[in-house]
């Protein structure tokens, strides 16, 4: 790993081509400074077959085909450390949240394995696996979007990659949503910024801002403040906030004409 890189990601996938997602934006800027580095492995590259064949039909019949385990192993080998630590995107792994994101950028190296037809043999998952994540309860043709989601989730947390603020105040960092964002102009069709936000009294504004996150929470997510613990003055804006007949749930764009 270079000096200055915080973060190694080595990809071992079927589908090389996918990850060029990642060549862009603030991404882009942390691999050019060296912050992260993606190093894709293709997966393929390692089969001794002639035709480079990789999956072959399921024993026991069924569907699809399997990924054979000599290769993902051989893959596995060619970047595997003794910091290394390797994730499989399955739809079976255990859901991925904002808390999972922070633990993971604490690490050095993560080696992403990403699935594809029917899956990988589970012997060699059984072998190198350290934890298995899925990006939700739905099924995908693979683990390359899984994976980027990883990946990008993370970046974001590695050291230099945002400004430290950014993931601070925003949602889920604290349990709750983030409240709502406003940028010139001023007056957009007749609606003008909220007033507070103009005023330049940081007091008021993190106290309007806390509001709105606890509104923002207990209209589109009140599942999260079963989990949040409320100061007494939260607890007493949000009172505040369940009286008020401006938070019953409507669409957004009705919600904005009120
Ligand atoms: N037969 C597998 C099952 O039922 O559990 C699903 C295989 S899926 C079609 C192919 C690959 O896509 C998986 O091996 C995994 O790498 C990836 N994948 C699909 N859905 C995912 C999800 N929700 N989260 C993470 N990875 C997923």
């Amino acid at each position: 790993m270079k000096e200055g890189t915080k973060m190694q990601f080595d990809i071992l996938t079927l589908f090389p081509e996918m990850f060029e997602t990642l060549n862009h934006s603030i991404l882009e800027k942390a691999q050019e400074k060296d912050l992260i580095k993606i190093n894709i492995v293709n997966i393929r590259d390692f089969s001794e077959n002639k035709h480079k064949k990789v999956d072959d039909t399921p024993y026991g019949g069924g569907a699809g085909m399997v990924i054979m385990p000599d290769v993902v192993k051989k893959a596995y080998n060619s970047v595997q450390t003794s910091k290394s630590k390797v994730i499989y995107m399955s739809p079976q792994g255990k859901l991925l949240n904002q808390k999972k994101v922070e633990q993971l950028s604490k690490q050095e190296h993560l080696i992403i394995l990403c699935g594809h037809y029917e899956g990988i043999d589970q012997r060699v998952l059984d072998e190198i696996v350290d934890e298995e994540i899925s990006i939700g309860d739905y099924v995908l043709t693979g683990g390359e979007l899984p994976a980027m989601v990883l990946i990008d989730s993370i970046s974001r947390y590695v050291e230099g990659v945002l400004n430290e603020e950014s993931t601070k105040e925003e949602s889920f960092s604290h349990g709750l949503l983030e409240y709502p964002q406003y940028t010139r102009p001023e007056i957009y069709e007749n609606i003008k910024v909220p007033e507070v936000l103009l005023s330049g009294h940081h007091e008021n504004i993190d106290k309007w801002r806390k509001e709105q996150s606890l509104k923002n929470t207990y209209i589109k997510r009140p599942d999260l403040l079963k989990k949040y613990k409320l100061t007494k003055q939260e607890q007493e804006i949000l009172e505040k906030i369940k009286r008020s007949a401006t938070t019953r749930k409507a669409p957004l764009k009705k919600r904005r004409r009120r």
